[in-house]
């Protein structure tokens, strides 16, 4: 196959969808602002292909294979072949913006410019360029090589055709692509984040315990985590962000942020990656 899939960002979700596009057999080229995040990526693909090999689901050929269709970069000239590019950059307007700015002036006229973003208004990144029909968005779920939903966003002016281009490449990432229409949160987060909000509301006013909470939500629905556990896995600055995207694009009090989940992110507890959220770690 010698379509180019360009991938921006090198991060947590750029070198996971770098990863799965190659095992698709793609020729992938993945752009970071500085060569030592586009190592990191690298290390984490070698680390995550390196486990299937290790549990007998590829062998070390398949995987060299893979490594070597991924190209690295920091120029993003290098897309000017690209039929395709996804872009996983900091989760900014404004860095997201120049970013598909720049991918309108280099990529060829008819490749299709598709974003992760859990909370940007695709409609907005669609109108930055002179292709809003082609713009649409691929949210992938953490870790990407794992999870199969692709949560495809149709922008106000994406076309049919991009959404049915989308999907194909969903599948062949093998990867369950579902669409919806572009409003806040999409469908994921709308219907997550409230629910951990909720979580932390019934924490906030002493209804039970962290563990209770959790414990409740994992035995009785069958969550695989409960809602306080995964609010520390996502990040409380990243719930934080996303109730205020909720709160302020659908101007619905029913999404405002608890006080305590603001107090934490005041605090600096973040979740697992700051070592204490509503959990230590
Ligand atoms: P991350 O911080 O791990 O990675 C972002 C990368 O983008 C960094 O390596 C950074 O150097 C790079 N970058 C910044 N500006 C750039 C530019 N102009 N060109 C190229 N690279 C640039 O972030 P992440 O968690 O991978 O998130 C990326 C996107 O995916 C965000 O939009 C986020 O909302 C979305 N997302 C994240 C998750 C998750 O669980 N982490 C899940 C779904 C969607």
């Amino acid at each position: 196959m010698s379509e180019i899939i360009g991938v921006v960002g090198a991060g947590t979700m750029g070198n996971g969808i770098a990863q799965v596009a190659a095992r698709a057999g793609y020729a992938v080229i993945m752009r970071d602002v500085r060569d030592e995040f586009l190592q990191r990526g690298l290390a984490a693909i070698d680390k995550s292909l390196q486990r299937d090999v290790d549990k007998q689901r590829l062998d070390e050929a398949g995987k060299q294979a893979i490594v070597e269709r991924i190209r690295t970069t920091t120029d993003l000239e290098a897309f000017s072949g690209a039929s395709f590019v996804i872009e996983a950059v900091t989760e900014d307007l404004a860095v997201k913006t120049e970013v598909f700015k720049a991918l309108d002036r280099i990529t060829p006229p008819n490749a299709i410019l598709a974003s992760n973003t859990s909370s940007i208004s695709i409609t907005k990144l669609g109108a930055a360029t002179s292709r809003p029909d082609k713009v649409i968005g691929m949210h992938f779920m953490n870790p990407v090589p794992v999870m199969k939903l692709i949560e495809v966003i149709r922008g106000i002016a994406t076309s049919d055709e991009t959404y049915e281009q989308v999907s194909t490449l969903a599948v062949k990432m093998d990867k369950v692509p579902l669409d919806c229409q572009d409003s806040p949160g999409f469908v994921s987060n709308r219907v997550l984040m409230p629910m951990i909000n909720e979580a932390i509301f019934a924490l906030y006013e002493g209804v039970a315990t962290r563990e209770s909470i959790d414990g409740i939500m994992k035995l009785g629905m069958n969550h695989p985590m409960g809602p306080l556990t995964l609010a520390d896995f996502i990040g409380l600055d990243v719930c934080l962000a996303i109730m205020n995207v909720l709160y302020e694009g659908l101007g619905d009090p029913k999404y405002r942020a608890c006080p305590l989940l603001k107090r934490y992110v005041d605090a600096g507890w973040l979740g697992r990656k700051s070592g204490r959220g509503f959990y230590e770690y």
